[in-house]
C-alpha cells in the first residue's frame, strides 16, 4: 500500500479505511472529520504524505490552498453556516494529532458554542524588532 505506514489519512486516501469523501483531485482529498466540531467539519489533505506544513513543498501548498475557497463556500452553503475557521495544526504542541498535514474547515454560526479562546499578549519594548530580525534572517537562509 502506498503512503506512510500506520498513517490514518494515508489509509483513507487509498480506501483502506472508510471516510465520507466530498472532493478529490490529482493532489488532494477532502472528507468529513470523524469527530466534527460542527456538522460539515471537513479535512483537506494532500494525497502525498507530509508530516506537517514545514515539510510541504510550496507548489503543493499552493495547490491545496487553491481548493480551499471552493470548499469553504460549499461547507458554509451546505450547512447554513455564516462563517468558517480555517485551522491548520503543526506538531503536537500545536494540537496536531494526525501527523499527515491537513487543513480543517470548520463551519461557524452565531451562538454555536465553539468560542475562540486564545489570549493575545503584547511585545515588550524592542522585542518585536528582535523577533522580526530573527525571522528575516531565517527567511533569507531558505
Ligand atoms: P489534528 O488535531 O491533527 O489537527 O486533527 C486531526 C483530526 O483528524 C481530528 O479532528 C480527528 O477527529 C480527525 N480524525 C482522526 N482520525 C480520523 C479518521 O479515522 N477518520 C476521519 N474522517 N477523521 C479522523
Ligand atoms: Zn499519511
Amino acid at each position: 500500500m502506498p503512503g506512510h505506514p500506520n498513517c490514518v489519512f494515508c489509509k483513507i486516501i487509498v480506501g483502506a479505511i472508510p471516510a465520507h469523501v466530498i472532493y478529490r483531485d490529482d493532489k488532494s482529498l477532502a472528507f468529513l472529520d470523524i469527530q466534527p466540531l460542527a456538522p460539515g467539519h471537513v479535512l483537506l489533505v494532500p494525497l502525498e504524505h507530509f508530516g506537517d506544513i514545514r515539510q510541504l513543498p510550496a507548489g503543493l501548498a499552493g495547490s491545496l490552498m487553491s481548493v480551499i475557497p471552493r470548499l469553504a463556500a460549499a461547507v458554509c452553503n451546505s450547512t447554513g453556516a455564516t462563517g468558517l475557521n480555517l485551522l491548520q495544526n503543526n506538531g503536537p504542541v500545536a494540537g496536531q494529532v494526525v501527523p499527515h498535514v491537513h487543513f480543517h474547515l470548520i463551519p461557524r454560526s452565531a451562538n454555536d458554542g465553539l468560542g475562540f479562546r486564545w489570549n493575545p499578549r503584547s511585545y515588550q519594548a524592542g522585542e518585536a524588532e528582535r523577533v522580526a530580525t530573527a525571522l528575516r534572517a531565517e527567511l533569507d537562509a531558505r
